[in-house]
């Protein structure tokens, strides 16, 4: 592998309501990286907040950032994949906002990177400052995924993670709706290498991923990359059918030799589960087809409203 040289890091990174943490991000990243050419891409995922006015004062004072306003929330992925997209780097960085990920780290994936690694992916050790619900729903999350997806997915790693251009311009190819990111990077290939650190708590405001959110990224990422939810009613309606047909002649011989007239509760019983199960795996269909729908309608992944530091006409995709 050959060593490389940086000629400008991107640091791409979303912030919905981030108001009480914008300018420190800033701080911290610009220290953690002095000495570094870098620019830092922040995508505004519509905020309501005064985040917009201080990434824009921001703007006017450092030209390194670079900052993208969306036209409303269209969620992390979507800010994430507006930054990637006008990044301009020979390396990438996608990072939270909210200083859970040490920009301190930066380095060590730059360093990884030099040493010819394309896709380093930043690993949490620690995670204070989580619930424990959130950290058994994580972990119970990248289990099921381990098994289901035909994708490698470091477990315990976030979005937080370095991308080569190369690697970055093949990402920016996939233009899916239902984007799962950490699974798209995966997914390109490349080189990869894992860096561990120490996450820490939120520096101030609170989680933007309430549960909802959380379920519909998920579910992204298992509908995504696997096609098992779809096949499971092909395997259980084989073993039940098998069940079915093994049954029939015991149920002759029971209707001739009379035990059979207090079966109706058992039939009731039959009759619902598998209608249950029938409504479900409906349901597991109807999801993917709602994903198709979307997919043919070809919208645009997010519309930028105003830019601070971009130029015009310098990114047309979206
Ligand atoms: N974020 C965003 N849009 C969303 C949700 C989150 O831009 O719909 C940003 C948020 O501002 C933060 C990062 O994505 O910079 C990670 O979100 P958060 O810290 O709330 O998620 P958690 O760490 O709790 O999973
Ligand atoms: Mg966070």
């Amino acid at each position: 592998m050959q060593e490389r040289s940086l000629h400008l890091l991107s640091v791409v990174a979303p912030m919905l309501d981030e108001e009480d943490v914008a300018r420190e991000f800033h701080r911290r990243v610009s220290t953690a990286l002095a000495g570094i050419p870098f620019e830092l891409v922040i995508v505004d995922d519509g905020s309501t907040d005064r985040t917009p006015t201080i990434l824009d004062e921001l703007a006017e004072v450092d030209p390194r950032v670079r900052v993208v306003h969306l036209s409303r929330a269209f969620g992390h992925q979507m800010a994430i994949t507006a930054g990637l997209d006008h990044a301009r780097g020979d390396a990438v960085v996608m990072i939270d906002a909210d200083l859970q990920d040490p920009p301190e780290v930066i380095p060590e994936l730059l360093a990884a990177w030099e040493g010819g690694a394309d896709v380093v992916v930043a690993k949490r050790r620690e995670r204070p400052g989580e619930t424990r619900f959130k950290l058994l729903t994580a972990k119970a999350f990248y289990s099921v995924m381990g098994r289901l997806a035909q994708i490698d997915l470091e477990p315990n790693a976030g979005d937080f993670r370095l991308l080569d251009r190369s690697a970055l311009d093949a990402l920016l190819q996939l233009r899916e709706r239902s984007r799962f990111l950490r699974g798209m990077t995966s997914w390109v290939g490349y080189e990869q290498a894992v860096v561990e650190y120490d996450r820490d708590a939120r520096h101030a405001g609170e989680t933007k991923y309430p549960l909802r959110k959380m379920i519909r990224l998920a579910i992204d990422g298992v509908s995504s990359f696997s096609h098992f939810p779809l096949q499971i009613a092909t395997v259980i309606g084989f073993w039940i059918s098998a069940i079915a047909f093994l049954g029939l002649p015991l149920v002759i011989i029971a209707r001739y030799s009379g035990i059979y007239d207090r079966g109706v509760p058992s039939v009731l019983f039959a009759v619902l589960f598998i209608g249950g199960f029938q409504l479900m795996t409906l349901g597991v269909i109807g999801e993917y087809i709602g994903r198709i729908y979307d997919e043919v309608k070809r919208r645009p992944l997010y519309i930028v409203k105003s830019t601070a530091n971009v130029r015009e006409h310098e990114h047309d995709v979206a």
